[in-house]
Order: structure tokens, then C-alpha cells, then sequence
């Protein structure tokens, strides 16, 4: 039962966050280009483009924990995963655990969202393009303009949002060039729409 209810709140955030998310997600790289339609011409990078350039990115969460990740229909944007945690009973228990740098490189957002449903929001920007974003966490442990290497604690998670009521998880998105892009954790591509364990190679040492 909890998990259906925590499906339903999820699945009740973003469903309302289409309208607020995807903007901020496609809205950032506008170039100074004056026609505004060539900002929406600007295509995707293609899978083998992504490939070139990706960091190694890993789970954002302590090596060997294993957590059930779901980038479902409707999600927003596109492409997210939330990321759940559950004890040896079934039960959740995500709030608080600690949550870590993707890969390594600069912060570029650290503040709490009254303009969206992300709640207290960590962005870091990895270079080439690409970014990390960490979404409802309970606390942040890092500064814009803080330099981050991976597996650097970067928050806890938690559930905080100025729109939604959620139970807690953790929103993450891949971004390249804005676009929130279909993730490669640890080496495994997160096809739409994917519901699977995985275990963090983060900080095993
Ligand atoms: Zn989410």
C-alpha cells in the first residue's frame, strides 16, 4: 500500500510539473539567438554525440546501496528518475540519506525553488555541456560556485517542494545542452520508461 501511495503522489507532482519543469529545462540555453524559433530548431544531440562527450556518471548515493529507480510516463521532464530506498521490510526510508556528487565539476544552483516544484535543488555543471540535477532535498550541503569532486555530499533527500506534496525520493535529471537527455548510470542507459534496482559504485574508494 505504501508504495502505490507514494507511485500516486509522485506520479501527482509531475503531472502538474509539466507545465512549470519543462520550461526551466529547455529554457536555458537560448545563444542570443533573436528569432526565438531558431532556439527550438537548435536539434538533440544524437545518442552517439551524447556518448562523446559524457562524464562516468555514477548513482548520486553511498557505494552499495541499492535503489529502485523509475522514470515514468508523464514524468517531468522527460527522462528524470526518481530514485526510492526501501529497508529490508519493504518500507521506505529515504529521508536523509545522503545524497552525492554524479560525477565531478562546479555548482551552478543551490537554493530552494518558489517558481517550480524542484523544492531545495543542487545543479552541477560538469562541462561540455552537461549537468546533474539532485531535486527535494531535505537539506544541501553545497554553495554555487563550489568546486565538487564525485561523490562529493552534495544534500540529503527529502521531499521539500513550494507546489507539490511528495513523499520523499530523489528527482534526478542528466541535462545536456538544457535538455534533460535519457540517463547512463553507471553504464546503464535508462531507456523510457524503466523501473529497475540498481547499486551505487559511488565512493566505493
Ligand atoms: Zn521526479
Amino acid at each position: 500500500m505504501h508504495r502505490h501511495y507514494r507511485r500516486l503522489l509522485a506520479a501527482a507532482g509531475a503531472a502538474v510539473a509539466v507545465t512549470v519543469a519543462a520550461p526551466l529545462a529547455f529554457a536555458a540555453p537560448q545563444n542570443g539567438a533573436a528569432g526565438g524559433e531558431g532556439d527550438q530548431a537548435v536539434a538533440a544531440a544524437s545518442e552517439a554525440e551524447l556518448a562523446a562527450t559524457r562524464p562516468a556518471f555514477k548513482m548520486p548515493f553511498l557505494c552499495g546501496q541499492q535503489w529502485l529507480g523509475s522514470n515514468w510516463n508523464g514524468h517531468s521532464p522527460a527522462h528524470s528518475i526518481d530514485w526510492n530506498h526501501y529497508d529490508s521490510n519493504g518500507n521506505p526510508d529515504d529521508r536523509g540519506r545522503r545524497v552525492f556528487a554524479s560525477a565531478g565539476g562546479t555548482v551552478l544552483e543551490s537554493h530552494y525553488s518558489t517558481t517550480t516544484g524542484y523544492g531545495n535543488t543542487v545543479v552541477i555543471g560538469h562541462g561540455n555541456g552537461w549537468q546533474t540535477r539532485y531535486a527535494h532535498l531535505k537539506t544541501r550541503g553545497v554553495q554555487k560556485g563550489d568546486k565538487v569532486k564525485v561523490g562529493a555530499r552534495i544534500g540529503q533527500v527529502g521531499a521539500t517542494s513550494a507546489k507539490y506534496t511528495l513523499s520523499p525520493h530523489l528527482h534526478y535529471e542528466q541535462i545536456h545542452n538544457g535538455r534533460t537527455v535519457v540517463a547512463v548510470v553507471q553504464g546503464v542507459t535508462w531507456h523510457d520508461f524503466t523501473k529497475r534496482n540498481q547499486t551505487s559504485k559511488n565512493r566505493c574508494g
